[in-house]
Parts: C-alpha cells; sequence; structure tokens
C-alpha cells in the first residue's frame, strides 16, 4: 500500500482530502460516517481525523460556584481512524499533536497504530491557546512538532523511549506537517515561521498541509518562499468554507488569517447564515478552480460543520 505521502507526490490529477474531528465525548460516530458517505462518491485520496487536548469547562457546584472541570471535549482520534479504515478502506491520518499528552501516551498511542495498520500520521503541536492555561502541560510533553517528530523518527529506529531498541516497526510512520500562508501567530516574522517549517521538513516531514487562507496570493507566495528557503516536499493548500454568520468574525481571529476586500464585501451584505454558506461555497470553488489551474492538484478541506458546502464544491471542481 503507498503512503499518503506518496499519493500525494503522485498526485498529477485533480483530487482532494478532508478533516474530520472525532465525535464529542459521550456522542456515536455515526455523524462522522455521514460525512464520509456524503464525500465518498469524490473519491477523497484520504482522511485525516483531528485530536484534542484536555479542555477547561467551568461547571456550579452545590453552592453554585462556578468551578473548573478538565475534561477531553473529543476522545477516540486513533479509534476513529481505525473504524474509517476497517469501513471504507479509505487511508486515514491521525493526527497527533504534543500538549497535553505526555511522551509515553505518544508512544502507546503509535504501538496502538502500528498494531491497526495506521502507519501514516500528521505531526502538530497542537493548539496552546488562553484556554487552556488551567491544563497543566506535562514537563514530559513533546513542547514542539519537531520534538514528536523526533520522538516518532526514534521510534522508525526501533528506539524506545527508556531507551531500549528493538526490533524497528514493519512499516515506518510516514508523517506530514502544518504550514502557515499568514505564518503561525507566535512567530516574529513569516521568514522566521518558513525556517522552522523547514527544520521539521528535514527531519523527515514528507508533505506540509497549509492552515486555511482565503487569499491564494498569499498561497502562492508562501509556496515561492518556502521553495526559496530550499523546502521541496509538496505543499497541500487547505480550504475552509465559510457558511456561519458567526464565522465571518471568528475565523480571522482564532485562524489568524485575512479576508480579501471582495471577500468581506460579499459578506457583509449576508444576513443569514444561508447567505453566509452561499458566498463561502462560491469563494472556495473561486479558490479551488484558480489552486487547480495553477498546478495544486490536491486540495485539504476543513470539513467541520461544512459537508454540505464541501460537498457542492466537489460537485463543481471535481
Ligand atoms: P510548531 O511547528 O511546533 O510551531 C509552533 C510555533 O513555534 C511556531 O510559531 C513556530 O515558528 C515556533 N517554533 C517551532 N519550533 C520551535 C523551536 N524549536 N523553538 C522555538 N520556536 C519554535 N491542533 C490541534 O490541537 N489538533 C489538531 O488535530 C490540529 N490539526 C491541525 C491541522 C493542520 C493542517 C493545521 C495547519 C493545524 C492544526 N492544528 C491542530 C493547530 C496547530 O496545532 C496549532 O496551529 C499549533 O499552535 C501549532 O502547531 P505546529 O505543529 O505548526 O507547531
Amino acid at each position: 500500500m503507498p503512503t499518503v505521502a506518496e499519493l500525494i507526490r503522485n498526485s498529477d490529477q485533480p483530487s482532494f482530502s478532508f478533516e474530520l474531528l472525532p465525535p464529542l465525548k459521550g456522542n456515536s460516530i455515526r455523524k462522522v460516517f455521514n460525512t464520509i458517505d456524503q464525500l465518498k462518491e469524490f473519491n477523497p485520496l484520504y482522511i485525516n481525523i483531528t485530536s484534542h487536548r484536555d479542555e477547561v469547562v467551568y461547571k456550579p457546584n452545590a453552592k453554585g460556584i462556578k468551578v473548573p472541570h478538565v475534561y477531553r471535549k473529543r476522545p477516540g482520534t486513533v479509534a476513529v481512524a481505525a473504524s474509517i479504515q476497517h469501513k471504507y478502506k479509505i487511508p486515514v491520518v491521525p493526527h497527533m499533536i504534543c500538549s497535553g499528552f505526555t511522551r509515553s501516551e505518544t508512544e502507546y498511542a503509535l504501538i496502538d497504530l502500528n498494531f491497526l495498520g495506521i502507519h501514516d500520521l500528521l505531526l502538530l503541536r497542537g493548539d496552546n491557546s488562553n484556554r487552556h492555561d488551567f491544563v497543566k502541560t506535562s514537563e514530559d510533553s513533546n513542547k514542539y512538532a519537531i520534538d514528536l517528530i523526533r520522538q516518532v523518527s526514534n521510534l522508525n529506529n526501533g528506539q524506545f523511549l527508556d531507551g531500549t531498541f528493538m526490533e524497528p516497526f514493519e512499516t515506518p510512520f510516514s508523517f506530514g506537517v502544518a504550514g502557515y500562508p499568514e505564518k503561525h501567530e507566535e512567530a516574529t516574522c513569516l521568514e522566521a515561521d518558513i525556517l522552522r517549517l523547514k527544520e521539521k521538513v528535514d527531519a523527515g516531514g514528507e508533505y506540509i498541509i497549509t492552515q486555511m487562507f482565503f487569499d491564494n496570493s498569499k498561497f502562492f507566495e508562501f509556496v515561492q518562499k518556502c521553495r526559496e528557503a530550499g523546502i521541496t516536499v509538496p505543499i497541500v493548500p487547505g480550504l475552509k468554507p465559510i457558511n456561519y454568520l458567526s464565522q465571518v468574525k471568528v475565523l480571522p481571529e482564532i485562524f489568524h488569517t485575512q479576508f480579501p476586500e471582495p471577500l468581506t464585501r460579499e459578506l457583509l451584505k449576508c444576513s443569514t447564515n444561508e447567505d453566509v454558506a452561499k458566498v463561502g461555497t462560491e469563494w472556495a470553488i473561486h479558490q479551488s478552480k484558480e489552486l487547480l489551474v495553477n498546478g495544486f492538484n490536491l486540495i485539504h478541506f476543513y470539513t467541520m460543520m461544512a459537508t454540505k458546502c464541501v460537498f457542492d464544491i466537489a460537485k463543481h471542481v471535481y
């Protein structure tokens, strides 16, 4: 079976991948399957499954005072990936993150994934936003994506955390990393961020999936700067159809991305979620077509709460 990295390198026809979130704790996996059922007719190349750390939720105690509760809202990344692979025979890419997981927990998850026959990963640091401040990050967690990459690479060479060496896994893990066309929020500038990105690629990242962006010119500039910096691996553009009024404000804030002026103008005319979804879908179709014309055959879609929009885009583009 080819790795996802090989599929990406050889994708000479228009194709797409998409990202799913594990169900909220206590919910059925049916919703995940429903999304795949709607999109599978367009032959997705692979499916990503996100990973989530513990979060803090404030709930009133017996005296009515709100106290913090720490829990994982969306557990189950490994199991969801395995069940998708088993049911649909589509390659899966579970995300592995540093924050909220000790290195030992990561090692055990990697051992599980190996037994399950899943060897494609996306390696990330994980969200580090203020809402997690209360959740203690263990000293024994990887700090940056590069640290997680080193752990996975050591395991590929048969080296476990306790320093023991064992027979390397028959199939090594192959992995991609994240990139930011408008720079990562904590980086001082795009150039500095790209140097960090190059470290991840030099350490074994076989491809890059980008954060969502709405302005293709920023993506094209990013790709050019990556190439100038000596990054030669495929760069897969990540697109998100805007489909809720609230996203007009929150997407730029959370994901540190800017809407281009013509998109903002159209969004400002919208008064319902339906209006926004129409504009967001049309914009994503326009972005997809321009990316394809410019040789980016593979597009990664963020489907969260937007399956119908991704379906409509796929119908127009594939
Ligand atoms: P890193 O590559 O570690 O970089 C983080 C920041 O630190 C950057 O500013 C970088 O320039 C800097 N940096 C890197 N290395 C060093 C170093 N050695 N010393 C000092 N500074 C350094 N989050 C989740 O929680 N779960 C998910 O499933 C998830 N999926 C994602 C999928 C994609 C495609 C993308 C683009 C993002 C995803 N995220 C996810 C969000 C991601 O975890 C956050 O954006 C996170 O803040 C950064 O992750 P990273 O892997 O890019 O971090």
